[in-house]
């Protein structure tokens, strides 16, 4: 399927919480004060930070089957059948290829490199997607192949809007769509600012 197709298939639940159907499935990022609530399949956790690995939203949407991905801190937090994995693996989920891949401050002290927070490649037969996480620019983007980047741009913990820019610039996506702004950090203006200097096309979408 065509990337810009794909994008039909992805909802924004706010700040960093994606939903994606596929193939009957339901695969959820991050959710954190989310107001939807079809059952997961699959449920991918970036990092431990409360507004990212959220036990009580993540126990709505678990079934007795759901595979949650994440990272060593996280799976801690957590219950359920879970997939620990490390910047680097490569693995397997419901039919899911998925790459984890490094996510962190090279300059500052909120996510340091050796935290272990993840971004996310995931593969919907043929169309990857990515989950940056919560990250700064950082070299490991020159390696990134996806064809939709779901990027952070509210500065502070994670890119500014100019960095996620140039983040774009770097992983050439055919479609990047803003996230991590509107709840605690960030507002509408900063995924405006991306969308006016990314040089790949930009698709905000609304809070569903
Ligand atoms: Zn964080
Ligand atoms: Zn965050």
């Amino acid at each position: 399927m065509d990337a810009r197709e794909f994008v039909k298939n992805i909802s924004w639940l706010g700040h960093a919480a994606f939903l994606v159907k596929y193939e009957g499935m339901n695969v959820y990022f991050d959710p954190y004060q989310i107001a939807r609530g079809e059952p997961a399949d699959v449920i991918f956790v970036s990092h431990d930070h409360y507004d990212h690995c959220s036990p009580e939203d993540i126990e709505r949407i678990r079934k007795s089957d759901t595979v949650i991905v994440t990272n060593e801190s996280s799976a801690k937090k957590l219950k359920g059948e879970i997939r620990v994995v490390k910047a680097g693996d490569e693995i397997e989920v419901r039919g899911l290829k998925v790459k984890a891949v490094p996510a962190y401050n090279p300059n500052k002290r909120f996510h340091p490199k050796q935290y272990g927070g993840l971004g996310f490649i995931v593969d919907f037969g043929g169309v990857k997607v990515y989950h940056a996480g919560d990250t700064d620019l950082i070299p490991e983007m020159e390696g990134i192949e996806a064809d939709i980047a779901l990027l952070p741009v509210s500065g502070t913990y994670v890119m500014t809007a100019e960095e996620a820019a140039k983040a774009a610039e770097i992983i050439k996506p055919k479609v990047a769509i803003p996230m991590h702004y509107g709840a605690i950090v960030g507002t509408a203006n900063d995924a405006e600012r991306f969308k006016r200097l990314a040089p790949v096309e930009v698709v905000i979408l609304k809070k569903t």
